[in-house]
């Protein structure tokens, strides 16, 4: 259960005064009166103030505190307030806070060299943005000036970001009213072993007949005519999808016989979240261009970008690249991205996430799924896993249904309530809640945030046939 505070200790021991409670009205009117928020009715949301985090907890003006399962969208991957990333951010704004982008910046440099180091293959050069869905842009961009063709394939269930190119990307319904949008994108169904589109029985069939409409779709939209494939590596927003062995090897032959750009949206699980610098690493497949963001400095100074591979790079040596942002590789937000690098390796992250992910994640929601009804399939790797709800294990029907929102939703909103009230942020969308918190979590925080995950499913039990 909740309870409530003054003050917080942090990780050096130091106590904290939290704002006094009476801040939080104040808050709350001026955000509702003056703050216009994305993906929301502005008159129907209740924005949670937050006055305080540490690690994986954040605190409301309450004194109540939170465990961030979600790591604030899958972004705060070294938790909140790390004394490296600050101090970083801290000594490079008293030294030099901006540069614009065609001069050369030290930590721009060294995170680019970092990041470099750590790509697979020969994808050695990296172009900087500010976020996830202007990496996209910038990625199709590319594709596109390198084969002279226009379309891009991308996946149904997949989330690409929200600006022009990127929501058109997105194959879910944060597209729909943003249409019509850019017409040279068709999308496809990628491999979904729990519900998969062909029916399959195994992983391998799965992967065989994803393939196989793969290169059905791109026969059909005319090979001649597409620019780029643009697929997450493990699909994020929309269920946490693990492509299943194979698929992304046959992705990338696919790509290479057509001549097309293979993408690998990474936004979301670069960076350590499935316990790899990318997730393709652990996929044994190299892709021509990887997109990022959040997990590169967990977003304490917005950051995004393109790693390029050396054939697409070329293209550009004296032909000029058109196109370029402001804050392109921000030196704060670069001397984050360094400090990344650093805590990383110094506190072997990659290694903690496999570990934490294959020894205590794993087993418990294993153990979830045979105790819980309502608990019709569980997958993941590392520290990013999805638990998908259902009404009816035979049928496998969802325990709301697809886009449901208000009355529809009410067994999730059932759910992430009892989360709330026994101190876990959850992550909820459609049927599923995620398991996501920031990879510096304890272990001790990991398994208290799995049993209130636990007890909350039960409220979810009540809802099955
Ligand atoms: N791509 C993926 C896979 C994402 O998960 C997201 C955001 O959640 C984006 C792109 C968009 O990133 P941003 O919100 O930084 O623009």
């Amino acid at each position: 259960t909740l309870t409530q505070t003054a003050s917080y200790t942090d990780r050096h021991g130091a106590t904290h005064a939290l704002p006094d409670a009476a801040g939080d009205a104040q808050v709350r009117a001026d955000d509702r009166a003056h703050v216009f928020h994305s993906w929301s009715a502005q008159a129907l949301i209740d924005p949670l103030p937050v006055a305080a985090g540490e690690g994986s907890t954040f605190w409301d003006y309450q004194g109540n505190a939170y465990l961030d399962f979600s790591s604030q969208l899958v972004n705060l991957n070294l938790g909140h307030q790390h004394p490296d990333l600050v101090a970083a951010i801290q000594q490079q704004a008293g030294r030099l806070a901006t540069i614009q982008p065609s001069m050369a910046s030290d930590v721009r440099g060294e995170l680019a060299r970092r990041i470099a180091e750590v790509a697979p293959g020969d994808l050695d050069k990296v172009f900087f943005t500010n976020g996830g869905a202007d990496a996209n842009e910038y990625a199709v961009r590319m594709a596109r000036q390198v084969t002279g063709r226009r379309k891009v394939l991308s996946m149904y269930r997949s989330y690409h970001g929200s600006t022009a190119t990127a929501i058109s990307l997105t194959g879910d319904p944060r597209r729909w009213a943003n249409e019509p949008s850019d017409g040279s994108v068709a999308h496809f169904f990628g491999p979904y072993e729990y519900r998969s589109a062909w029916g399959s029985t195994s992983p391998e069939e799965e992967t065989a007949r994803a393939l196989a409409h793969l290169e059905q779709v791109i026969v059909l939209e005319g090979a001649s005519t597409i620019a780029a494939i643009i697929i997450e590596t493990v699909v994020g927003t929309n269920g946490v999808l693990v492509p299943p062995p194979g698929y992304l090897q046959g992705v990338r032959e696919l790509a290479d016989r057509y001549g097309i750009v293979y993408i690998a949206d990474e936004v979301m699980v670069g960076f350590g979240r499935i316990g790899e610098w990318f997730a393709v690493n652990h996929f044994g497949v190299t892709p021509d261009l990887i997109t990022f963001a959040k997990g590169v400095n967990s977003g304490y100074v917005p950051l995004g970008g393109v790693v390029i591979s050396q054939r697409i790079a070329a293209h550009f040596d004296t032909v000029a690249f058109p196109g370029g942002l402001t804050y392109s590789g921000h030196p704060l937000a670069c001397a984050a991205g360094v400090a990344t690098f650093e805590v990383f390796e110094r506190d072997g992250i990659l290694e903690r996430v496999r570990d934490l992910g294959e020894r205590v994640v794993a087993p418990r929601l294993a153990e979830l799924q045979e105790k819980h009804p309502s608990v019709g399939d569980v997958r993941g790797l590392g520290l990013f896993w999805a638990i998908e709800l259902v009404k009816d294990r035979e049928t496998r029907e969802p325990l709301v249904p697809f886009n449901a929102s208000g009355a529809a939703a009410a067994p999730m909103a059932a759910f992430a309530a009892a989360c709330k009230q026994n101190g876990v942020s959850p992550f909820v969308h459609f049927n599923r809640t995620h398991v996501a918190p920031p990879l510096v979590i304890t272990e001790d925080e990991l398994v208290r945030g799995l049993d209130v995950i636990d007890e909350a499913l039960t409220v979810a039990d009540g809802y099955t046939v």
